[in-house]
């Protein structure tokens, strides 16, 4: 069995709080690893690392920032089978979709090779008679990473790839469910030729996120997870004086319209619903059916679940792996055999699972309301939901009234409804004819109400502006204008 530990000042290290954590495979519940839970003393002498190492990274140039971005992004594109295989190892997730989240993690290093040119500030000249202005940008200082367990890769990435490019450096305290990732991470930001602590990574569990927030040498804290920690990750982190930008859970709606492609509209309801066997929080949980769709819409649906493969990631015909733990598994299937009693039609039963493992299959619910638990909670799990509307304008109400605004779907072959739902959505992330909207490096990654706190999305432009301070300088040259003493408030002439 093997012990996952630290990776401080560019190199492993033990731990020693005596406190661990369990990690197993979830294809076979098998325990496969030991990981270290850092102790509150522990947490301080990694930020000690990080303070000492910003000084330097942060006065950095900005050629050397970018080469060692364009080195990191090349060892990661070598790695993406090693990477793909730690993921799918304690995750449980197939390996084609653990590839997936290696590609989209990489994506975001790409954007941050171009740290030189989003990092150009701006520039006006002549404001007033022989005043220029310009703005520079500087790092915040150390930055913690808090990632959720189900993109081991991809969300430090989203995180890390910006933070250091703009001259901070980072703590990353991983999931305890899957922390092996992280070191596959840290050994290849190393390899790049990245300072020694610039990249570190905290190993633990609540007990070091609570040290993380409240401790003065941390300056802002990036989190991804679900939303009830999000939002008192975000209350303490505001309230110790911190820059947050927290992300909270989700339960994305699609909409199919009586106009779309019901076969196109049915592949991507199995694709959003059931892959990653749901364990997205860009996964879609309801399909909302407008209309006469509705009935050919859960057939459709109801008749493509016997195809879904449902295996180990060992076996290269799995489409859909096994849940996190035992634990979410028997949650998952409580709400699906709950779901009669709540008024719902259980149209397909995957609550059973297989014999070995945390697998379930795929649950298909039809009449499902707002008010029954499958849809007011975030399941996490291969569960959909069906709700039926009777008109455009229902559906648009349905989703507005739901706390979450992480994203959502619109099937359709009408252009100008498409326009007016993009408009009319209280979501952040919108997809027209696409079920997964998770935007590209270049733009930027944040839900709406429940699924975000604080006002600051992630990765892309927001996440530069996240991990940077402004400086406004306002200069005047002696020789151009003779100065005198003038008590009046600076008025541009
Ligand atoms: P989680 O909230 O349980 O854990 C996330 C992180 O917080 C982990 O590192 C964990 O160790 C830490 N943590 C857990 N409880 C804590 C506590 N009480 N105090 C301090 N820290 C604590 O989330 P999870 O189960 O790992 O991930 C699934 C959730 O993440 C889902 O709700 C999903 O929607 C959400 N998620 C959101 C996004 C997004 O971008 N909005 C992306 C991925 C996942």
């Amino acid at each position: 069995m093997k012990t996952i530990g630290h990776w401080i000042n560019g190199k492993s290290a033990p731990s020693a709080s005596g406190r661990v954590g369990r990690v197993f495979d979830p294809a076979r519940a098998v325990q496969t690893g030991e990981v270290t839970l850092a102790s509150t003393s522990e947490v301080d002498d990694v930020v000690r690392v990080a303070r000492e190492a910003a000084v330097s990274w942060g006065a950095s140039s900005l050629s050397n920032r970018a080469t060692l971005l364009f080195r990191l992004r090349e060892l990661l594109d070598a790695s993406r089978d090693e990477l793909a295989a730690a993921v799918a190892a304690e995750h449980g997730k197939v390996h084609s979709d653990a590839l997936g989240e290696v590609a989209r993690g990489i994506e975001c290093v790409e954007f941050a090779c171009g740290i030189p040119h989003l990092l150009k500030g701006s520039h006006s000249s002549e404001v007033s008679r022989g005043v220029d202005v310009h703005t520079e940008l500087h790092p915040v200082g150390v930055v913690a990473g808090i990632t959720p367990f189900n993109f081991p890769v991809m969300v430090p990435l989203w995180m890390l790839a910006n933070a250091v490019a703009t001259g901070n450096t980072f703590i990353l305290k991983p999931s305890e469910k899957d922390p092996s990732a992280s070191l596959i991470l840290a050994d290849l930001v190393t390899r790049a030729g990245f300072p020694d602590g610039v990249f570190n990574v905290l190993q633990g569990d609540a007990e070091a996120v609570r040290a993380l927030l409240t401790h003065p040498g941390v300056d802002a804290i990036s989190f991804v997870g679900s939303t009830p920690v999000a939002r008192s990750i975000y209350e303490t982190g505001t309230a110790a004086g911190k820059r947050v930008q927290a992300l909270g859970g989700a339960k994305n709606h699609m909409v199919v319209l009586s106009d779309a492609d019901i076969e196109s509209a049915a592949n991507a309801a199995i694709s959003a619903g059931y892959g990653s066997a749901g364990e997205r929080c860009m996964a879609i949980s309801v399909v909302v059916a407008v209309g006469a769709v509705a009935d050919p819409l859960v057939d459709a649906i109801a008749a493509r679940i016997p195809d879904v493969v449902v295996g180990p990631a060992s076996d290269e015909a799995s489409q859909m792996g096994p849940l996190i733990t035992a634990e979410h598994r028997d949650r998952v299937r409580s709400y699906v055999q709950g779901a009669t009693d709540e008024g719902a039609r259980v149209v397909v039963d995957g609550s059973a699972g297989r014999d070995e493992g945390y697998f379930v299959g795929c649950s298909l619910l039809d009449g499902v309301k707002p008010g029954m638990r499958v849809y007011d909670d975030e399941i996490f799990g291969p569960v959909l939901s069906v709700v039926r509307v009777d008109s455009y304008d229902e559906a648009i109400e349905l989703i507005n009234s739901n706390q979450y605004g992480n994203g959502v779907a619109l099937f359709t072959r009408d252009g100008g409804a498409a326009r007016r739902f993009t408009r009319q959505v209280d979501v952040g992330m919108i997809g027209i004819n696409v079920p997964i909207p998770v935007p590209v490096a270049w733009h930027s990654f944040g839900g709406w109400k429940a699924s975000i706190f604080g006002d600051a999305p992630i990765y892309g432009p927001e996440g530069i502006r996240f991990y940077t301070r402004p400086k406004v300088v306002t200069s005047r040259w002696p020789e151009s204008t003779p100065t005198a003493v003038d008590l009046v408030f600076p008025a541009n002439r």
